[in-house]
């Protein structure tokens, strides 16, 4: 690159046209691709000359010091671009976008959970990109792996809040306790609540993503009787946000949504509850392994039975993939080798709002529980078919999704993921959550 390095913010950079999506007008037509690849290119140039921060440059270095290859980033970044559903031409930019984020401030800050988003990356034994990259864009403000600590920790984020207004990505794990004005939940020496704290940080941001279903929609914090009045981060802030569900989120989305946001500075298009449609657009059932299995009605009905060991369909077992929306199937988990139909158990449903009211019993399909005995109406009548009954529900939620892809245009405004208005206050949320 030539010209000058200096202070450029993100709001400089060029906001690229949407994108369609599979089955969309225009995702066929190479042109229309092309010329949306130059915008990204225009883009990440000028994202290339603002100044290197720290880490910059040691990001590919740290990523070649685990024993990962270049060849093996290529391939990264071949399958985080399927991932993100973008052609191949698009695999050098994910590539070169990847090799950047570390140009984007990130604050991350933890509230009501277990941390579990974060352990899950930490406590990889055999860290893959994704989790390198994580680990490297999280060096402005995450509390969980950065040095400092008490006082000091303090006021490296009030530092970055301040230097870095309406400039950085703020990412929450965990729920924000509502109930006493927030006081379910205090952080730091001063006693602040999550809630004040969540507010101050996302007013200042440039997008907000919610990591977790304890920060997209409440998880486990909010399940009945919730006594502490826990919500999702968007929701109780009234804010629209990026929301990565899942328990933990895999890292694998996450990253390729700041990847999203670096490479065409705008929100992703949405489903109904916020959440990127690249990722979250597909049941886990549809394109899941053992599908062949569900639609001969061929089914495990015990722990350990014939079915198991010949690998057959898990919804006897209380799989809730059907009504599921994530990509573990595609994606899988630990550095993509398995994930947890795969490993022999269900779907619990993790990714889905109260998915720990309303998925459970976890080992029991969730059509005993819906209808009864009483109403007579047999899942299992049904599953012995071809499972028409767990289809007709599905199809209702891929009909939300319908419906929310058809909205994407007004709930994807170019980059409005900021939770600051003009005057500096929240925005108010541009979707409804209704029926969570
Ligand atoms: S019910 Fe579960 S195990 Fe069976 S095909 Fe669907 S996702 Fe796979
Ligand atoms: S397979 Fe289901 S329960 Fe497991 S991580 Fe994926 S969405 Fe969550």
């Amino acid at each position: 690159m030539s010209g000058q390095k200096g202070k450029v913010r993100l709001d400089d950079l060029p906001v690229v046209a949407d994108r369609p999506l599979e089955g969309e007008p225009g995702a066929d037509d190479p042109a229309r691709w092309q010329e949306i690849a130059e915008q990204v290119d225009r883009r990440l140039d000028l994202l290339e000359r603002t100044e290197a921060r720290a880490g910059d440059s040691s990001l590919l270095d740290r990523l070649f010091s685990t024993g990962l290859t270049r060849r093996d980033f290529i391939r990264w970044s071949s399958m985080m671009t399927a991932t993100l559903m973008l052609p191949p031409l698009f695999e050098p930019r994910v590539a070169r976008a990847a090799a950047l984020s570390t140009r984007v401030p990130v604050v991350w800050i933890n509230l009501a959970d277990c941390d579990g988003n974060t352990e899950s990356l930490l406590r990889t034994g055999d860290p893959d990109f994704a989790t390198v990259i994580l680990d490297t864009i999280s060096l402005d403000y995450n509390e969980t792996v950065m040095a400092p600590a008490g006082a000091a920790a303090e006021a490296r984020l009030e530092e970055v809040l301040q230097k870095e207004r309406g400039n950085y990505i703020a990412m929450f794990e965990g729920a924000l306790p509502t109930g006493l004005n927030g006081a379910f939940l205090t952080l730091g020496s001063k006693g602040e609540t999550g809630l004040s704290l969540a507010r101050r940080v996302a007013s200042g941001a440039k997008a907000v993503v919610a990591v977790g279903t304890c920060a997209t929609f409440g998880g486990i914090p909010a399940a009945g009787p919730n006594p502490t009045g826990a919500k999702g981060v968007g929701e109780a802030l009234g804010i629209p946000v990026i929301n990565i569900s899942g328990c933990p989120a895999n890292a694998t989305n996450i990253v390729g949504t700041l990847l999203d946001v670096v490479m065409f500075g705008r929100m992703p298009a949405l489903d109904q509850y916020s959440r990127p449609l690249w990722a979250y657009g597909r049941r886990i059932h549809d394109n899941c392994e053992r599908r062949g299995h569900f639609d001969a009605g061929e089914y495990v009905l015990q722990w350990g039975d014939a079915g198991a060991e010949q690998g057959w369909c898990l919804f006897k077992m209380g799989c809730k993939g059907p009504y599921t929306f994530n990509n573990c199937s595609l994606i899988r988990w630990n550095q993509g080798t398995s994930w947890p139909v795969r490993a022999g158990h269900g779907c619990i449903g993790c990714s889905e709002p109260a998915f720990w009211d309303s998925m459970t019993p976890f080992e029991q399909p969730l059509g005993e529980k819906v209808y009864g005995s009483a109403a007579g109406i047999g899942i299992d009548a049904k599953a012995n078919t071809v499972g028409e009954w767990a289809l007709g529900i599905a199809a209702a939620g891929i009909a939300a999704h319908a419906v929310a892809t058809s909205l994407r245009n007004r709930l994807s405004p170019a980059w409005a993921g900021s939770g600051a208005g003009p005057d500096g206050q929240p925005k108010a949320p541009t979707h409804s959550q209704e029926g969570e």
